[in-house]
């Protein structure tokens, strides 16, 4: 009997306990990158509450906020961006929910790459957005979310560091791993021919040049002109494979490797995490795969 209550009161302890951790209220992040939504996950661990605006396999290029992302945005301590211009509507998202949360434009504080190829609609104002296929960038992306992590509670700044330091060297092990995967590769077989202009960041990490067939926008129609040029390109090359992105217009390439005689590399995954990879180490592991193992050939 005695023991019972006993029992009884630590439980009811406990509860009241656990009722006042729940009370210390968590960081709301709203993050508008696939790729910032596993940094600040990973980064704030128990402390954040990451909304995640960008659904895996959503394209980022076309993306629109809701009313319900407003609202989510408004009652946010911190909002990630990806920045480099990928976010349209920055300026109506900031508009509407007031300044309560710090927007971060991550991408902004990373060195940008301008884009050589411009077509359809999206240019971007020739910078390139797509900075997270170069491992340094998520690396660099993830100082930034400790520190802002940081300046918002201070309290916690020992476990944001040790999160993202244990983060960091996973990815700098990954980087390892590419390094590897990518010297199977002899350098004239570095050209990586997609059909969206978004491999410039991976490129210059790993001594690649890009060829692509179409600009930024997925959806835009390359030029018959410049089509038969890039024909030329590859035949003079010796282009083994050509690409695409998983959710590109198909039809330049199939030309293309009808003209040339390369294969059909495979699909790559250009815009963010997805279906085919739910985490960044799973993105650079297929993505690099995919590109070696065709070249090589
Ligand atoms: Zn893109």
């Amino acid at each position: 009997m005695k023991k019972r209550s006993f029992i009884l009161s630590m439980l009811l302890l406990a509860t009241g306990l656990s009722g006042r951790l729940v009370a210390q209220d968590k960081i709301k992040v709203s993050s508008f990158s696939t790729i910032l939504t596993e940094i600040a996950t990973t980064v704030g661990g128990a402390r954040v509450d990451v909304t995640a605006h960008l659904k895996p396999g959503v394209d980022p290029h076309d993306f629109e906020p809701k009313p319900s992302d407003m609202r989510a945005v408004a009652a946010s301590d911190l909002v990630l961006l990806s920045a480099k211009h990928m976010e349209g509507y920055v300026g109506r998202l900031q508009e509407a929910t007031g300044t309560r949360g710090k927007f971060v434009h991550v991408g902004d504080s990373l060195p940008s790459l301008k884009l050589t190829v411009q077509h359809g609609d999206h240019t971007h104002d020739g910078e390139d957005p797509h900075w997270w296929h170069s491992i340094r960038n998520i690396v660099r992306a993830t100082k930034t979310v400790r520190d802002e992590l940081t300046r918002i509670s201070p309290a916690d700044k020992a476990a944001f560091a040790a999160n993202a330091s244990a983060y960091i060297s996973r990815l700098e092990a990954l980087d390892q791993w590419v390094k590897l995967k990518v010297a199977e590769l002899p350098r004239d077989r570095r050209k990586l021919v997609t059909n969206h202009d978004a491999f410039g960041y991976f490129a210059k990490e790993y001594g690649f040049t890009v060829m692509p067939i179409a600009g930024v926008s997925k959806n835009a129609q390359p030029g018959s002109k410049a089509v038969s040029e890039l024909i030329n390109a590859i035949k003079s090359a010796g282009v083994k494979a050509v690409f695409s992105e998983d959710v590109a217009n198909p039809k330049a390439v199939q030309e293309i490797t009808r003209e040339t005689g390369a294969v059909f590399g495979g699909e790559l995954l250009s815009d963010g995490l997805g279906p085919k990879a739910a985490t960044v180490e799973a993105m650079f592991k297929y993505n690099v795969t995919t590109i070696v193992d065709a070249l090589k050939k």
